[in-house]
């Protein structure tokens, strides 16, 4: 007998970083891969929409919530270290922070820029997250996926289209079920001590106690995002409860009670100003959910 929950009109604000988003009318946080096999067929026979939610720190969804089931993988986790080869093998709720502690500690080099990111490996994946010049697709060897009709899939890592926070799984809709990473052996204390140190740099440039998203808008190189709307003075600007951070400029908080409409009344004001001063489109990095 299987033992997963599946809930009905749960509030989303708990499951995203903003502290943002409305009822999902379905909820199921499956724990293994028994239980999300379970979901999949209970989907396939109910025939409803199905939305795919890590760590919810890279989400905006809307107030007015999401129908059909809202899958949630935070839960779906466990790692297994090959220290001698390298290789990382991680189900894909488990959280970036929590690797990269584990990775030094076992002397393993490459994702040491990953500590501060409070997504799941899942979610890393999907957008292809990165910080100080790396991301995750440098460590990627292959993933194992699984459709919404049941499919298994080991894809590998050269065949996901990986680009700038872009992979393949923004237009195909598969749940990353587990990662397989390659890192290189180095020194645990140093290794330690590089991944002590980006938490910090971290904790001094981000908003990082307040509800926000990361980084809301994607740098239209050459340029960076936070710059441009920061020399527009917009830092502290409001719209509702939404704000655009003292700290870092290309971050919006939940600074009170922050509903999904200001936040993006408060993106749209800040694409229009960057627009009408630079003639530079800003396109959200942020993935929006049930609008
Ligand atoms: C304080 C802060 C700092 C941040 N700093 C960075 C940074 O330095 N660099 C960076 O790249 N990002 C950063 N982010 C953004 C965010 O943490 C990353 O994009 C992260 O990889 C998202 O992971 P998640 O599990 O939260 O995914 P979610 O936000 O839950 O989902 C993001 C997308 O991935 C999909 N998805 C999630 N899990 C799965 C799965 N298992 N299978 C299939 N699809 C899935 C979702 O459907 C959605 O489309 C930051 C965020 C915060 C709040």
């Amino acid at each position: 007998m299987n033992s997963i929950q599946l809930e009905k009109n749960i509030s989303l604000s708990n499951f995203t970083t903003w502290g943002i988003g409305g009822p999902a009318e379905w909820i199921a946080q499956p724990k293994n891969i028994e239980e999300l096999q379970y979901i999949i067929n209970w989907i396939n026979k109910k025939k409803i929409p199905c939305s795919i939610i890590g760590a919810g720190s890279n989400l905006l969804i809307n107030d007015k919530g999401i129908k059909g089931l809202s899958l949630c993988m935070r839960n779906f986790k466990g790692i297994h270290i090959d220290k001698k080869n390298g290789i990382i093998e991680v189900l894909s709720g488990e959280m970036l922070p929590t690797l990269a502690r584990k990775a030094a500690k076992n002397g393993l080099h490459g994702i040491e820029w990953a500590v501060g990111i409070p997504g799941t490996i899942g979610g890393a994946v999907v957008m292809n997250a990165g910080a100080q010049e790396h991301c995750i697709s440098n460590y990627l060897e292959s993933i194992t996926t699984l459709s919404l009709t049941g499919e298994y899939k080991k894809i590998k890592g050269k065949d996901l289209n990986f680009g700038y926070r872009h992979s393949l799984l923004q237009n195909e809709k598969l749940i990353v079920v587990s990662a397989r990473l390659k890192l290189t052996s180095g020194h645990a204390k140093k290794i330690r001590q590089v991944t002590n140190e980006n938490l910090n740099h971290r904790l001094k440039t981000q908003p990082y106690q307040a509800q926000t998203c990361g980084s809301v808008f994607r740098n239209p190189e050459p340029w960076k995002a936070a710059k441009l709307i920061e020399e527009l003075g917009l830092k502290g600007f409001r719209f509702g409860g939404a704000e655009i951070s003292k700290i870092h400029s290309n971050f919006i908080i939940n600074a009170n009670q922050a509903s999904s409409y200001d936040v993006r009344e408060l993106i749209k004001y800040v694409k229009k100003n960057v627009f009408d001063s630079y003639g530079i489109l800003l396109e959200t990095e942020v993935k929006q959910c049930g609008f």
